[in-house]
Parts: structure tokens; sequence; C-alpha cells
């Protein structure tokens, strides 16, 4: 295998890789740079995310370059803004000691002022999201007549996401000469049909089979019923306790539905869709990046962006429309050498796609059982028993405690110790377990069985609604100030527009009425009534109530608090059912370079008070 330097790279990017840790080429860089230095011919690559393809690219192109001229001499379009981020930052680290060569950043979300300022300045490079490139083309902010590469990566991404008017008019607005490079991970008719007439006579490189997944990934497929699909996946996350994992869904209300229950149920989760804002999801990114949280619920497109090596799964809760992108998602994991898990969840009906998706990948998917609650307990017990092994224990911290310690714990031998240590991070654990079913049984009825309402809760309306400023918290207020009893559980609340429904216990259901009608309780001036609905629940996972801690977190028996967590996901239906016919397709509302609805979200919140209290 080459150097860098026998890539014919100059010393001062060798360099800079060289503080990045870039040891040697990966497969794809080691084609596509001497390949892009040495000709101009046009260069098709088939190359998954996680193969070093950004280098590929870009550093031919800072080879090259001419840092004598402040004109733009390379355009590179990606197909999400943290995408875009990411190449940008990418290339600004590989031209550290390159100082005049400038890159310049566009996307949407952001001032476009800063970056018309930022481009008059002069950059040699432009990295942007198709949408944005197209506005500063049309301001005449960005003037590519003198571009001598064009990059299009993951251009099957950009056309899955309806950027091909986009990707013609940046095209038409660059010379001929130029010399265009197609990164894609698969090639559907719609990239072979703009390379066919876009590129003239291009070289096929591949960083290994077309199509073809990561070595490093093993597939496997559970089978579930509609019934079963959220409990299997919370047992997967159970045996798993230091999963870090992305959960791929193919709406943006799966999403926050999926991430709502795991929240709810005390999972270190939270969701990445394009209903949220920009701000939110880099806040969620971040968090994820510094495995602040350990799962992340996405939808593809939002998950585009985010450069993480090390995850230990990607779990499909639904398979991709386009079954290509599968590729594309279990492509996450296996990352930079490391070995991976890509999960697919599948009912009788979606199993037909694996024989498809197994074509592409040109691996066979190995059947996976959904653990037992048995199997469950006995890995998390054993890593918690690791985990103490492997602690050290700081003496001279401890030292003033531990004679009061001593002295309490005197009467226990070292076995009722040793039990009582587990039982404390172990009961929650082993009671939620007890009785637990066999999930991959998909015929008895127990697991075959459409969701049903839960029994034990009356569901009753409530004529206020977001637009009186309802939110989940002061109807939880509203119906304490009722004086209904000290021990009434609140189940789930839907804040709707002009009206709002929630559940209360089913024992306390006369005396919910009663009070409401004694009170004649007002809220902002309008006077509450209430009335009982046998509406359904709708959606919702099949965790249990109150929700469960991830192991070694402590169970929050906080009323108020479970309460809210339990609301969370469903203060959010209305806007689900008013966004409906968008939230229900996949995920397309970040095409415009990544800027969400900008609407705030309880999930996260909730479900974080909840587990830091
Ligand atoms: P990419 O496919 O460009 O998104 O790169 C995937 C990851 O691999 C990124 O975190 C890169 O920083 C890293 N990477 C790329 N090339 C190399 C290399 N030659 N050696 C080590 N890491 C690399």
């Amino acid at each position: 295998m080459s150097t860098f330097l026998e890539l014919g790279l100059k010393e001062p990017i060798n360099k800079a890789l060289t503080d990045l840790g870039y040891e040697k080429p990966t497969v794809i860089q080691e084609k596509a740079i001497p390949q892009i230095i040495s000709s101009t011919d046009d260069l098709k690559a088939f190359a998954q995310t996680g193969t070093g393809k950004t280098a590929a690219f870009s550093l031919p192109i800072l080879e090259l370059l001419d840092d004598t001229n402040g004109n733009v001499q390379a355009i590179i379009l990606s197909p999400t803004r943290e995408l875009a981020v990411q190449i940008g930052n990418n290339i600004k680290e590989f031209c550290k000691y390159l100082p005049k060569t400038k890159v310049t950043t566009v996307y949407g979300g952001s001032s476009i002022e800063d970056q018309i300022r930022s481009l008059k300045r002069g950059s040699q490079i432009v990295v942007g999201t198709p949408g944005r490139t197209v506005d500063l083309i049309k301001r005449r902010a960005l003037k590519l007549g003198n571009v001598q590469w064009l990059v299009l990566d993951e251009a099957d991404e950009m056309l899955n996401m309806g950027f091909k008017d986009e990707l013609d008019k940046v095209l038409e607005a660059t010379p001929d000469t130029k010399q265009t490079l197609l990164f894609s991970a698969t090639f559907p008719r719609e990239v072979e049909s703009i390379a066919r007439n876009y590129m003239t006579s291009p070289v096929e490189i591949t960083s290994g089979q077309k199509n073809s997944g990561s070595v490093n990934v093993t597939h496997e497929y559970y089978s579930v019923t509609e019934r079963t699909r959220y409990p299997a996946l919370k047992r997967i996350a159970d045996l798993n306790p230091d999963i870090y994992a992305i959960i791929f869904c193919r709406t943006r209300r799966e999403t926050q539905e999926v991430a709502d229950n795991l929240i709810k149920d005390g999972y270190s989760a939270d969701s990445l869709h394009g209903d949220l804002s920009q701000a939110q999801r880099d806040s969620v990114m971040g968090k994820f990046r510094k495995k602040s949280i350990q799962i992340l619920v996405a939808t593809d497109v939002a998950a585009r962006g985010l450069d993480v090596n090390e995850l230990s799964h990607v779990i499909n809760h639904k398979l991709p429309d386009q079954i290509e992108n599968y590729n594309h998602r279990s492509g996450r994991t296996g990352r930079a050498g490391n070995k991976g898990i890509s999960i697919v969840l599948v009912n009788g009906k979606e199993k037909g796609k694996l024989r498809q998706i197994e074509r592409i990948i040109q691996k066979k998917f190995v059947q996976g059982k959904v653990p037992s609650g048995k199997e469950i307990v006995q890995n998390q017990l054993m890593n918690l028993i690791d985990k103490v092994q492997n602690t050290e224990v700081n003496e001279s911290e401890m030292e003033e405690f531990l004679p009061s310690i001593y002295e309490k714990l005197e009467d226990l031998d070292r076995e009722e110790l040793i039990k009582k240590f587990v039982s404390l991070e172990f009961n929650t654990m082993l009671k939620y377990y007890e009785n637990s079913k066999d999930l991959n049984d998909l015929s008895s009825r127990e697991n075959s069985r459409a969701r049903t309402v839960n029994e034990n809760m009356t569901r009753f309306f409530i004529n206020i609604g977001r637009k009186d400023n309802l939110n989940p918290g002061k109807l939880i207020g509203l119906i304490n100030e009722q004086n209904i009893g000290d021990k009434v559980e609140i189940g789930s609340i839907d804040i709707l527009d002009t009206f709002s429904f929630f559940e209360l216990d089913k024992n306390f259901e006369d005396k919910t009425l009663e009070a409401f009608a004694n009170n004649q309780p007002d809220f902002d001036g309008r006077s509450v009534n209430i009335e009982i609905t046998k509406k359904e629940r709708s959606g919702g996972g099949g965790g249990r109530r109150g929700g469960r801690k991830p192991f070694g977190k402590r169970e929050g028996s906080g009323f108020g608090r479970r309460r809210e967590g339990g609301s969370s996901s469903r203060g959010r239906s209305d806007r689900r059912s008013s966004n409906k016919r968008s939230s229900d397709r996949p995920d397309r509302a970040d095409r415009n370079s990544g800027s969400g609805s900008g609407e705030r979200r309880s999930s996260s919140g909730f479900g974080r008070k909840r587990r830091e209290s």
C-alpha cells in the first residue's frame, strides 16, 4: 500500500494528514487521488459513506488548485447541510498548511449575507447544498465560470431528495472544460442519467463491489408483528447495555413516535428529523456525537450528515421505501475498520424486501431471535459485574466515609453484600422481565393482536387546547388543582388546537367529572368542561406505564414527572395530525439545506427532565 506522498500529494498536505492521524490512504483514496491528479477525465466513483471519499476527491483538488488566484476553482455539492459543513471542515483541516487556500461552505438555514461576504473575500473551493448554491448563483454572488472541478457527492442522495433541477442549474453554470467527479454509494437510473448527460467518457473506480455493503457489517433480521416491533426493539437495546445506535425510520412521524416512546421508557434516546429546527438538530447531533445519548432515532435524510465512526448497531425499525437506501443506512456502522451490526425488523409482508437487499449488498441476512427476558437479564448482570470488576477505587476520596459504611454493613457477610448491591441495580429489571413473553412466537394471540386501549384508563375530552396556551404541564396543573385525589394517575395527553384529550385512572372517573362540574374552573379566561370519550389511543409502544430506566439509573417515581414523560409523545399528536400528510411521507423537509420548521418539541425536554431527576 502506498503513502500519501507516493500518491502524488505535496508535503504540506501530507503533514496535515499526519496531524489528523491518517496513516495510510484508504482504498478509494488510493484509486482516486492519482487518477484525478494525473488526468482531466471525468470520474465516476462507487463509494459508501465511511470509506474516506471526502479526502479522495478533495486532496487531489488541493494538490492542483492555484492558490494565488481567488476565483472559485472547485464546487462541491452535497445533499445536506450537515454533510456540506462536515466536508467544508474536513477540507479546512486538510489545508492547514496551505494558508492561501480558502474554503467557503454555503447552505440554507444560515445567513446568506455572511456567505456572500465570505465568497467576496475569495475562495478557491466552495462546498454547498444544491438549493443555496443555486440561490447564490442567481444573486451573482457565486460565479462558477472558472470552475475546474465539480464534485457531486452522494449524487444518489441528492437526486432522492429531489434536487434534480438544482443540479441541472449548477451544471449549466459551470464551463464545459471542467472535470466532473461523481461519488455515489448506489447508481440507480437517475444517477446514471446524470453521468450520461453531463460527463464525458468517465473513468470508473470503486472502493469495493458496486453497491455492496461494508465487509465489516453483519446483517441480521428479526421477525416481528406490529404488536411486537417496539418491544423487540427495546429488547435488542436491553441486551446491549453499551449500545450506540441509529434507529432508522421511514417518516418523521414514525421517528418522533419511536423516540418519544423510548424516552418515555427511560432510554437514552432522541430524535432527528426534518420537523426539527436546525438548532435543535445541531444540538441532538452534538449530544449523539459526544455519546450523551446512546440511541438516535432518525430519518434517512436527517442522519446523512452525521459523521460517527463507532456505531455498534444500525437498526431499521422499518425498511426504507427505496431499498437502495438500506446500503446508506447499514454503511453508518462498520466504519473506519470497526465491526458493526445492521438489524432489520420485518413483518411477514416486508420479508420479501430482504431478498432484494441481499442481491444489492451481496450478503445474506442472518435471522436473529428476539432475546428472551432471561438472556437480557443475564447479559446485563454480567455487564454490571464486569464494570464492578474494572472500577477503580479512589481510596483517598473514600477514606473518610469508609468507617461509617463498614459499621453500617458489618452484619452482612460477603454473599449477602453482593446480593444486595446487585439487587439494588437489578430489582427493577428482574421485575420487568419476570414473566416476559417469547416475542418470537408470532402466531400467539398476544403477539399478533393489534394494540388495544389501556383498560385501566378513562379518556377525557377537554374543551381547551393549544390556542388557549395549554400544554401538557399546564393541563396536569389544572387537573391537580381540582383535588381529585392524591394517588390519581394521569396517562397520555393529546393537546390539539382548540381542544385536548387526557387519560386518567378509571377508578377516578366519576370523581373527575364531579370535580370539574363543581369547581367550574377556567383557563386563560375560558370556562373549562370535560367529557368522557371512548376514542381509542393511537400509536405508542409496548413499554410498561411509568417507564423503565436504563440500567444503572434510578427509576423516577415522581407523579408529575411520570405524567409529563408519558404525555410527551401525545403532546405532539395534534401537530402530527395537522401535518399528517407531510410527516407520514419519507423525510424531505430538509431538502433545502436543512432548515426545519423551527417548531419546538416537548419530547426530549420531558424525557430528560424525568431522567435527570
Ligand atoms: P468519509 O467517507 O470521507 O466520510 O470518511 C469517513 C471517516 O474516515 C472520517 O471520519 C475520516 O476522517 C476518516 N478517514 C478518511 N480517510 C482516512 C484515512 N486515510 N485514515 C484514517 N481515517 C480516515
